[in-house]
């Protein structure tokens, strides 16, 4: 057993129903098998465990591993692409990239830098918006398996105005989709999604189809996107001769406890009541929304409504893999949006990228807080010493003030060391392999 020390802070009661900030300024987790087994103070636990191995996380701050609800592994190298509207930033930046993962060679690079990209960030469980092709779908698996990330993924498919070279029917995408979930879905800590691209680019049938896949493969999730644009909904509506976006899929079985919608910035007051019905998720991508100017989230009215929310990068229209970053945007628009925001504390803005994530993609059982009985998914936030983060914690009046400060000015550069089951995963790919390096004295910063 290992026994980690460290200020530990997390959300296991949800902040927007009346949950306050976990904290131990000075914990002890104690870890076997990559298993909590038991949490207290570092004293407490030390004198009951004196012959355990210590991993001293002194300084800087040890929270739950951050859960992103909504990211996109084709579009790792697209990020960037300023000052256009969803569907122009969708043909000229996204789809060319999407593209070019019909070389596999291509793919796999890309599963690389995406899954780095992730682990560096902190991001421990990701729900994951694979490739059109399914060859790179088993390369974001093959590759998220070998670093260790929890990633449910699948096939994206779409039938209609596109480029022709993304465009799939619905006999072959029932037909892939089962396949890639036959290798992957429940292997490891991989699970499979179904993933229709948007209700724009996938007809009936193939949303049908899709219905049928998610009946068959047991556990599997679904994920889409919904309600993210004015022009984009406008045509949904053409599409469907004046249906509202969330019952295009609906009708199909697509909305339940095992859907996830990202975006949904535009919403009727009856697509959140269905929603809710459903128990469905949405994914708040807020750094996406702003640069493509979709929108501002109304997160009051969705927590009003009931409907679950957690947050998502959306790379490549996200503007990094940094939940801190997506977390402090949630709060940036919030204020914005003045009495019609949602006021939100620095446990809201954790509970929003950890647990509310593990809630929405079914998780919480397992991960998104560090309690006794979830495993040792955990990021280590530990600033270089003398760089402005480092002075704002060191000067924090307490664990509240200090994971404030970590919003207001962590990066991805500030996540030091990070854990899924209890091991290290390599959080820089170029040092694949010089992991671990949290040792009973910190290590000085490289
Ligand atoms: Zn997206």
């Amino acid at each position: 057993m290992t026994l980690f020390r460290g200020t530990v802070v997390d959300t296991p009661d949800d902040p927007f129903i009346g949950g306050v900030l976990r904290v131990e300024a000075d914990g002890g987790l104690l870890v076997r098998a990559g298993e909590i087994v038991e949490r207290g103070g570092f004293a407490q636990l030390r004198a009951r465990h004196a012959e355990e191995d210590v991993v001293d996380l002194s300084g800087g701050l040890l929270l739950p591993g951050f859960v992103d609800t909504h990211v996109h592994f084709p579009q790792v190298r697209a990020m960037g692409g300023l000052g256009m509207p969803l569907l122009d930033w969708l043909e000229q930046c996204a789809l060319p990239e999407e593209a070019r993962l019909a070389d596999q060679p291509y793919a796999q690079a890309v599963a690389a830098d995406f899954v780095s990209g992730l682990a560096q960030a902190g991001t421990t469980t990701a729900l994951v918006f694979g490739a059109h092709f399914a060859p790179a779908v088993d390369a974001l698996f093959a590759e998220a398996a070998r670093v260790g990330l929890r990633v449910t993924s699948g096939l994206v498919v779409s039938d209609r105005l596109l480029r022709p070279d993304l465009l799939t029917t619905p006999e072959r995408a029932h037909e892939e989709g089962l396949a890639l979930a036959h290798r992957w879905h429940g292997v490891g800590r991989a699970r499979y999604a179904v993933t229709p691209r948007f209700s724009l680019s996938c007809g009936d049938a193939l949303l049908d189809a899709c219905g049928s896949l998610l009946r068959e493969v047991p556990g599997a999730w679904f994920t889409s996107h919904v309600n993210e644009n004015a022009l984009e909904i406008a045509t949904v509506a053409e599409l469907f001769e004046g249906s509202v976006y969330v019952d295009t899929y609906d009708r199909h079985g697509l909305i339940g406890r095992n859907s996830v919608l990202a975006h949904n910035v535009h919403p009727t007051d009856d697509e959140l009541q269905l929603l809710c019905r459903r128990g469905a998720s949405i994914a708040h991508c807020p750094t996406s929304n702003a640069a493509l100017g979709s929108g501002i989230f109304s997160l009051k009215r969705h927590v009003d409504a009931g409907v679950r929310v957690a947050l998502g990068s959306d790379v490549g229209a996200g503007t990094g893999f940094s939940l801190l970053k997506e977390a402090l945007q949630a709060y940036f628009l919030q204020q914005l949006l003045g009495a019609e925001g949602q006021r939100l504390t620095p446990a809201h803005l954790l509970h929003l990228a950890t647990s509310a994530g593990a809630d929405a993609l079914g998780l919480a059982d397992q991960v998104g807080d560090l309690g006794v009985g979830k495993r040792f998914d955990a990021v280590w936030l530990r600033p270089r010493p003398g760089c402005t983060l480092d002075v704002a914690l060191r000067t924090a009046s307490g664990p509240e003030d200090a994971l404030a400060r970590a919003f207001a000015l962590a990066s991805t550069a500030d996540v030091d060391s990070v854990w899924i089951d209890g091991r290290p995963v390599p959080t820089d790919h170029r040092f694949a392999g010089s992991v671990p390096r949290a040792a009973a004295v910190p290590s000085p910063r490289r």
